[in-house]
């Protein structure tokens, strides 16, 4: 058998663990049911996926995104590690095939969302597999108290029934003592070991600012540092207007949303990857599978939904170590809005039956009729539609989603299609009159020229490296290439698919889940309110109050934070206002210098002593103080 170390070798090509990785994959080993918390990108896949390929038998895994899960399936299959998720949409027979190759084909992961999970036929065919570990990815959906609650991630303890002897391990970036709490319950855990790496980032300033001019602002920091930097704002037209303004004033900026084509997103991101463009503008949509070790500065332009998505995205500064900025700017009227904006993209359950309701209704779906198809789905055409609020409506979506109604595949990754409509000597005879594209069509043919009958699939990005020009040229040229009728082509698409899970019920489907609904959306106005008491409390230095909130009370203040620096601001006060007292006055008393300023008598002794110490004042016989 091998051992850990030798797997994170052979497979990864790390040669050693990062911290609380190799406790936390023993104690898996050990077959003890294991809670990990770990910042994010502090490394949680290894602590399962490592004593997974020491232990015999199959991994479960149970994740809250398609794509996150796609996107692990990848780099194990990448690595020659045998591992499937359930692909939406996949029928009776095609999944009889599916577990069939899982039970004898030597895999060693199941990746599967937590609404899958609902099915008794895939709890059954999970029944015959020999599970030797299952993990909880993301574990704070499972508490309502967590920021990201999903309903369905209660049903997970049903793997405890399934396969009682399996080892379980829960791992999340974020767990307040409740949600910890929460997690163990759930999941039936007695005694579990809780492995948490502290919150504690030394390197990391919390700034908030309260400011007017928060372009301004933003252009100061800037100008200051020309190191990466993330700037999260609230709304997709803000990532492109602020991108703008930066690039107006000579910074070198992208800018992501979850509105932009797969196509388009990768090219944001690998920009900002290389550095030639050191600065994204970008939605809380940006994070997923960000591992950049230089950030200096991450700035929220707005304020976050949760101290929780506060603390992860501030926290992508300083990974390496080095000292960070994570920068808040604010002000009173900002404060006021954000409590209206939620007003105005969380729907009522009112408005969540209404949506729901059009939604069978746009599809032609018949009352008691069930689907299992996959629907190709427009959201700003539905909205069009029925006169719906795009946000709202993609909250109202993602709530049903969550509540095991629809699936709701928001990042569906369809690549491009291009068909030749002519011959490959008409291409030529093309690209001779057209010679500035010459090179590119010479590399479109190369690379996909074989096939002539049907229309095959491009990768932009790709193409655009191995042609030497940007992907945005890749893609003029070929709409070019589509009007001048030499090929078709078809961008991929942002519509995102959605599948119907149950019958067509109207309301008594909503009725029935609508506790969940309340109390989701109950909990999601006291995470805001949460955030508000943050950012207003400027009293105790900011990293104190982060790690009191996820419940770690012993710490000592962070001297780099906004409080922190106030308060040193103000004690050089007291200082310069002493000295010059004393200046003035020749000697004086403790009692005296209190009397004359401001300030409380305590600090005032402080203070003096400071300046002994340092030698600055003396004290005579008189106990007054003069200056030295
Ligand atoms: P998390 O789930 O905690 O956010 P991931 O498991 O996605 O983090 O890991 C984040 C990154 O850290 C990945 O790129 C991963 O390859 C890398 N990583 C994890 N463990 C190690 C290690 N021991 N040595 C070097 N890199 C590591
Ligand atoms: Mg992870």
């Amino acid at each position: 058998m091998a051992t850990s170390s030798e797997i994170l070798k052979k497979y990864w090509g790390f040669n050693s663990f990062r911290p609380l990785q190799e406790e936390i994959i023993n104690a898996v080993l050990e077959n003890k049911n294991t809670i990990a918390l770990l910042p994010t990108g502090g490394g949680k896949s290894l602590c399962f996926q490592v004593p997974a390929l020491v232990k015999e038998g199959i991994c479960i895994v149970i994740s809250p995104l398609i794509a996150l899960m796609e996107d692990q399936v990848n780099n194990l299959k990448e690595k020659g590690i045998k591992a499937m998720t359930i692909p939406s949409g996949t029928s009776q027979d095609e999944m009889i095939t599916l577990f069939d190759n899982l039970r004898f084909g030597n895999y060693k992961f199941l990746y599967v969302s937590p609404e899958r999970l609902q099915s008794k036929f895939i709890q059954d065919k999970i029944s015959q597999l020999n599970v030797s570990l299952i993990a909880i990815d993301e574990a704070h959906c499972i508490s309502e108290w967590g920021h990201d609650f999903r309903p369905s991630y209660l049903q997970t303890h049903i793997l405890k029934e399934i396969h009682p002897n399996a080892t379980f391990i829960a791992l999340t970036a974020t767990a307040t003592p409740k949600v910890l709490h929460n997690i163990a319950t759930i999941l039936a855990f007695n005694n579990p070991n809780v492995f948490q790496k502290s919150f504690k980032r030394e390197n990391l300033a919390y700034q908030i600012y309260f400011t007017e001019d928060k372009l301004y602002k933003l252009n100061r920091i800037f100008t200051k540092t020309k190191e990466p930097a993330i700037v999260y704002v609230n709304t997709r037209n803000k990532t492109k207007e602020i991108s703008a303004y930066l690039n107006a004033n000579g910074f070198k900026t992208e800018f992501y949303h979850g509105g932009l084509s797969p196509i388009e997103k990768k090219m944001a991101f690998d920009n900002w990857m290389s550095e030639k463009t050191p600065i994204i503008v970008a939605t809380n949509a940006f994070g997923m599978g960000i591992d950049k070790a230089n950030v200096k500065v991450v700035v929220h332009f707005n304020l976050p939904n949760s101290v929780e998505n506060y603390v992860q995205e501030a926290g992508r500064g300083g990974r390496n170590g080095n000292k960070a900025f994570s920068v808040v700017l604010t002000n009173n009227a900002d404060i006021l809005s954000t409590k209206e904006i939620q007003q105005k993209s969380l729907p009522s359950l009112e408005e969540i039956k209404q949506i729901h309701l059009k939604l069978y209704q746009h599809f032609q779906i018949a009352k008691g009729e069930l689907i299992e198809d996959n629907f190709d789905f427009n959201l700003l055409a539905f909205c069009n539609k029925y006169n719906f609020i795009p946000n709202k409506t993609f909250n109202a979506l993602q709530i049903l989603h969550n509540n095991g109604v629809i699936q709701f595949n928001n990042n569906p990754k369809q690549k491009s299609t291009i068909l030749f409509l002519v011959n490959s000597n008409r291409i030529i005879q093309y690209a001779k009159s057209h010679p500035k594209k010459k090179e590119f069509i010479t590399t479109l043919l190369r690379l996909y020229g074989g096939v002539f009958e049907q229309a095959v699939k491009i990768d932009e990005f790709f193409l655009g490296k191995k042609a030497g020009i940007t992907s945005w040229t890749v893609i003029e040229y070929l709409e070019k290439l589509e009007e001048d009728t030499i090929i078709e082509y078809s961008k991929s698409s942002n519509n995102s698919e959605l599948y119907f899970l149950h019958p067509r019920e109207d309301d008594k489907t909503i009725n029935r889940i609508s506790k969940n609904i309340k109390s989701y959306l109950k909990q999601k106005h006291a995470k805001t309110e949460e955030l508000i008491q943050f950012i207003k409390n400027d009293t105790t230095c900011r990293s104190i109050q982060v790690l009191n909130y996820f419940g770690e009370s012993k710490s000592s203040i962070c001297g780099i934070c906004d409080v922190c620096l106030q308060q040193k601001s103000k004690i050089k006060n007291v200082t310069k206002e002493i000295t010059q007292l004393i200046q003035q006055h020749k000697e004086l008393s403790s009692k005296e210098i209190a009397e004359q300023l401001p300030f409380k008598e305590a600090d005032i002794l402080i203070n003096l002593r400071n300046l002994l110490s340092e030698e600055k004042i003396g004290l005579n016989n008189y106990n007054k103080y003069f200056l030295l």
